[in-house]
């Protein structure tokens, strides 16, 4: 009997779609590594997909009364090396595909500083500053039921990303331990440390990119106590990371977000900037700086640059403008593709977001063996931790970049995409 051939598997059109968005940047970051998997590229369609994704209607009632809809998702990019894991964004601009690129990123960073995880990720289309306390609460509570399908300690573990905090994480915790009937701390990180979270995990992404910035600062020369610093997006990961690079002695001359840019080409005091950030909610109106327009921070000189805010901030119309020698990604695919290109022409070194940014994945991971086993650790044994893993993990990219001689995003997607389709393929299909 003959059979007809199988077309080649094609992507299904939601996939395809949105092409210059976040999932068209990961799917070129796929092809880019695919030549460099062997015989593991038999099962590289694996990645180019999300494994599930959920798509829930929020509806809430207001405080004025009226009833208002939310759209939310959660999608579950990968769990061939363990449970899904990954933050929940709260930003007006989240769609299903932005959700499913930042689900796939995780995939990859969880492999590349191997912890046992796949990759998720879950956000609300929502301008949470729109709402009081009470909307926010119940949006977050009936978020967590309509996923509560889907997550749990052992299945898939959200955590805080863009404007969620260790108060959603609470709300979360209890929701989805109100509906199981037994309190799983396991089932979010980023809990307040008051109830099953971590000393150290508030600070660890930052530290993570501190980690990582100053490693690599070693590989090409550059002193870290001189450097000249432009931070873009100063909350929990470039306020944790400009601190830290102040603290070793560098200059923050530049600092950029939401509301605005400010310059000091003395250096910026940061301790001061972060207690205005924390009562303005923006670096504009400080008063210690110069204020300078959003698109000049582009062209301020400095050394290390690091996006720490949102996707596609680099882009082939300022990639060239750029006067760093390495880029810090703090945020998750700040990059183009087309930028990186342009960059890696222009010998600026590009430390890429799914190993940089990894220190506050670590730390979840790190948070959620201690809630399994309910002992703590102490904060100095946790950085150390993650000074160790970030460390380690980053020499091995490297490595991987000098033998390949690849930049070290595809570098670090060839470790990663390794370890996901190894364990993939021991795995087998079922049936
Ligand atoms: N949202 C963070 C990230 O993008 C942390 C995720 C987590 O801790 O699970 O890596």
């Amino acid at each position: 009997m003959s059979h007809t051939p199988l077309p080649t598997s094609t992507l299904p059109s939601y996939l395809q779609a949105d092409k210059l968005g976040p999932w068209g940047i990961y799917l070129q970051q796929i092809d880019r590594v695919e030549p460099y998997l062997g015989h593991l590229a038999r099962w590289v369609d694996t990645l180019r997909r999300p494994k599930r994704a959920l798509i829930v209607d929020v509806p809430i009632q207001l405080d004025n009364g009226t009833i208002h809809h939310f759209e939310g998702y959660r999608v579950q990019h990968n769990t061939s090396r363990g449970p899904g894991k990954g933050g929940v964004r709260f930003h007006q601009d989240v769609t299903l595909s932005e959700v499913m690129a930042l689900a796939a990123w995780m995939s990859v960073k969880n492999a590349a500083v191997n912890v046992p995880y796949g990759g998720a990720k879950g956000g609300i289309r929502v301008d949470p500053k729109t709402l009081s306390m009470g909307e926010l609460e119940r949006m977050t509570r009936r978020y967590t039921s309509e996923i509560g399908i889907i997550i749990g300690p052992t299945k898939d573990i959200p955590a805080p990303d863009v404007n969620t905090n260790e108060q959603i994480m609470a709300w979360m915790m209890d929701t989805y331990s109100m509906n199981e009937g037994a309190t799983a701390t396991g089932v979010v990180t980023g809990k307040p440390v008051d109830l099953g979270g971590s000393l150290g995990r508030r600070d660890a992404t930052g530290r993570g990119v501190f980690t990582v910035g100053v490693e690599a600062a070693q590989r090409i020369g550059l002193d870290v106590a001189s450097a000249r610093i432009a931070v873009q997006g100063f909350g929990n990961v470039g306020g944790v990371a400009g601190r830290l690079f102040a603290e070793a002695g560098a200059r923050v001359v530049a600092v950029q977000d939401h509301g605005g840019a400010i310059f000091r080409e003395a250096g910026l005091d940061v301790p001061a900037l972060l207690v205005h950030v924390g009562k303005a909610g923006s670096v504009a109106g400080f008063a210690h700086a110069e204020a300078i327009a959003r698109d000049a921070f582009w062209d301020v000189d400095c050394d290390i640059l690091i996006p720490a805010a949102l996707e596609q901030q680099i882009t082939e119309t300022n990639a060239s403008r750029i006067k760093a020698k390495m880029i810090i990604e703090g945020a998750n695919g700040p990059t183009t593709p087309a930028a990186d290109d342009i960059l890696h022409e222009r010998n600026i070194l590009v430390l890429p977001d799914v190993i940089a940014n990894a220190g506050g994945v670590t730390v979840s991971y790190f948070e959620w063996v201690q809630d399994f086993s309910s002992y703590f650790w102490s904060e100095d044994e946790i950085n150390a931790r993650l000074v160790r893993i970030m460390k380690e993990a980053f020499a091995a990219i490297w490595q991987v970049a000098q033998d390949n001689k690849v930049s070290l995003r595809t570098a670090t997607f060839i470790v990663a995409c390794k370890r996901i389709l190894h364990a993939r393929e021991l795995r087998g299909l079922y049936p």
